[in-house]
């Protein structure tokens, strides 16, 4: 017999879409789109489509692990929490609360896994991984000039006359924007690309521009300019709206054509061009990506690009808008991770963790628990990140696969994955939140996170309300604020619900979040970096995710492929004696890597694309090249600061 279990995607993907899982004699069979989801209307993507694979894939681990001298050995689960308890007890009792590191990351975007941070609250509060290796600098920068990071709905797209990808790849990574996107064009909208590389969404667009990686904020303060310059600023906007108008006026005065030109690497014609486009098409939707902010100045950057939109009278209007993120907090009760337990707040950026821990003292790290995250593959400088964690006294990992972050571990604990486990979970972008259910048990000897989280609560004798109770119980009291706007939490754990918090034209009534009220433009700039390359490191790496598994989900069986295939523009390859097929290495100032040059005549000539998720162990990992660099707000990860020399293979 069939039975059929509605859930949702809790994979790391900002679309959270309703699904259906088929199940037959205990086993997940099939999986499909829920027709009736609101936004994601019954298509999954590829990674989704591929997933079964994973949960029923003979690398997945199923039962506490421990380390010794001869190797991986199991234990029974009362050991395996005895061990862990017993060690974070030592640890606080001996060094403090913060000589324990929680990391945890969005492994599952399952909301209860947010809050598992409580336990160690509870132990007087550990030093948190903070920030973010995705998107935190471009929130900062929307927190800054918006007050708040909320985003349009996407039904908005409906009405604008044109659409901009700016740095987004939605053929890849946001497939469900591709039929708003064509529904658009259809309806006369232009759609632009705006990427250093061409990416599988040019085909969506009429027009690409490729600006030097790193040069946005150049471009977006070009379109100022020119509509400054030009009379075609919103002024109605500028004068109330606006909190300091003159701030963008002097530094539109300050920037000559040339150098903005420089400094993004177009003409000046290409320049006016793109700026026209915004002078002509009204109303204009901005869709982000993650890439402009993955360097050092990405929330100036946001700030920039946000700066256009505004000039250009794009915000709080039907059909223009920002479309990056909304935070997923908005419906849930933050407070209930136990803030208020914690006497120590200290913290370690996860873009530059290894550094931190390496270096944090008073006191040392000497215990950590991750969950939900990879580092050693996902954060820069992964060499640096495995020495590091492999440097503390004792580290649980909590995953459900043998990654190159629990190589470096002490313990694994076994978790339950997606379609084994209860939980509730928020879009990134779309305002819906869904509810998840387990199609299926997790196999025996596996736990869901909230069960371990409250197995250790148990063993460290910590009553608390919110550790161990049922997950249901807890998903409803983390939706108490729905409340206050008619909705029933223990009705909204168990199916698909609008955000109260997410307007469908954010700031339509002209009053921002921010502490004036009103939009606030960066008040001033300095680019911090010189276009000059670096002669020993002449090419910008970029990196892509994968586009068939979410981040490092790769199956172990699936990285068979001896060497990470880069990208080159054909003529960057003649350069460099290089060509298709060819094998040899990719070096920076952070390491190296054996790689497999292959051509794409898509690319500038000036940067080197690469896929990242790849695992170490398997010859993969290209963050071992990447710089551990931090952006200067928002506590993420600059990872396209990283330059790279390529050579061939003696
Ligand atoms: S990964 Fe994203 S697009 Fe793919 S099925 Fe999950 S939520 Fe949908």
């Amino acid at each position: 017999m069939t039975e059929t279990i509605k859930t949702t995607c809790t994979l790391d993907c900002q679309d959270a879409c309703g699904v259906e899982a088929e199940v037959e004699n205990g086993r997940v069979v099939r999986l499909r789109g829920a027709e009736d989801h609101p936004y994601t209307e019954g298509f999954l993507c590829i990674r989704l489509n591929r997933y079964l694979d994973r949960l029923y894939s003979p690398e997945r681990v199923t039962s506490p692990l421990q380390k010794t001298k001869g190797g991986w050995r199991g234990i029974s689960w009362d050991d395996a929490i005895d061990l862990a308890a017993g060690k974070f007890r030592a640890a606080v009792d001996e060094y403090g609360p913060a000589a324990i590191l929680y990391f945890a990351s969005s492994g599952s975007f399952g909301i209860s896994n947010r809050y598992n941070v409580r336990l160690f609250n509870r132990l007087g509060g550990p030093t948190v991984a903070s920030g973010s290796l995705c998107l935190s600098a471009g929130v900062a920068g929307m927190v800054q000039s918006l007050g708040q990071s909320v985003s349009p709905a996407p039904s908005e797209m409906m009405n604008s006359r044109m659409i901009v990808l700016w740095g987004r790849n939605p053929a890849a990574y946001s497939i469900h924007m591709v039929p708003l996107i064509r529904k658009a064009r259809e309806r006369g909208a232009e759609i632009v690309l705006i990427d250093p590389v061409r990416s599988e969404s040019a085909k969506l667009c009429g027009r690409h521009y490729a600006p030097r990686p790193g040069g946005d904020g150049y471009l977006a303060l070009a379109v100022c300019k020119y509509l400054l310059e030009e009379g075609k600023a919103d002024r109605e906007f500028l004068e109330n709206a606006a909190a300091n108008a003159a701030a963008i006026e002097r530094m539109c005065h300050r920037f000559s054509w040339e150098e903005l030109s420089a400094g993004c690497g177009l003409s000046v014609e290409t320049l006016r061009e793109i700026a026209t486009l915004f002078g002509v098409n009204h109303p204009a939707a901005v869709c982000m990506g993650r890439g402009p902010q993955h360097y050092r100045q990405g929330a100036e950057t946001t700030r920039l690009i946000l700066a256009a939109c505004a000039v250009s009278g794009n915000l709080g209007v039907k059909g223009g808008g920002y479309n990056y993120n909304s935070d997923f907090w908005g419906p849930f009760d933050r407070s209930l991770n136990g803030g208020e337990f914690a006497t120590s707040h200290r913290t370690a950026p996860k873009a530059t963790i290894g550094e931190a821990i390496l270096s944090l003292k008073d006191p040392h790290i000497r215990a950590a628990y991750i969950h939900g995250g990879n580092p050693v593959t996902q954060c820069p400088n992964s060499r640096k990140v495995a020495r590091a964690i492999r440097s503390i006294d004792f580290v649980t990992v909590v995953d459900s696969f043998m990654t190159d972050t629990a190589e470096c571990a002490d313990l694994f604990l076994p978790s339950a994955m997606f379609l084994e486990t209860r939980d509730v979970r928020p879009a990134g972008w779309n305002p819906y939140v869904g509810p998840v259910m387990p199609a299926v048990p997790p196999p025996e000897g596996v736990r869901p996170d909230w069960e371990i989280v409250g197995l250790l609560a148990r063993k460290l004798g910590i009553e608390d309300p919110h550790l161990g109770q049922p997950v249901e119980e807890f998903l409803q009291a983390s939706l108490a604020p729905i409340e206050k706007h008619g909705l029933d939490p223990a009705r909204a754990i168990n199916e698909v619900f609008r955000n109260p918090g997410c307007p469908r034209v954010p700031f339509e009534d002209g009053v921002f979040a921010t502490p004036s009220g009103k939009f606030e433009f960066l008040e001033e700039w300095e680019p911090d970096e010189n276009p000059e390359v670096d002669e020993r490191y002449p090419l910008r790496l970029l990196s892509l995710k994968y586009q068939r598994y979410q981040s490092s989900q790769v199956p172990e069986s699936k990285q068979k492929e001896a060497e990470t295939t880069v990208w080159l523009h054909p003529e960057t390859a003649t350069r460099f004696g290089l060509g298709e097929g060819v094998s040899g290495r990719l070096h920076s100032p952070s390491g190296e890597c054996e790689v497999r040059f292959a051509l794409d005549e898509g690319l500038r000539r000036d940067v080197c694309l690469a896929r990242s998720g790849g695992w170490l162990k398997k010859g993969h990992g290209v963050n071992v090249l990447t710089a551990d660099v931090l952006t200067s707000s928002g506590e993420c990860s600059g990872y396209y600061e990283t330059r790279v020399c390529p050579v061939a293979r003696a």
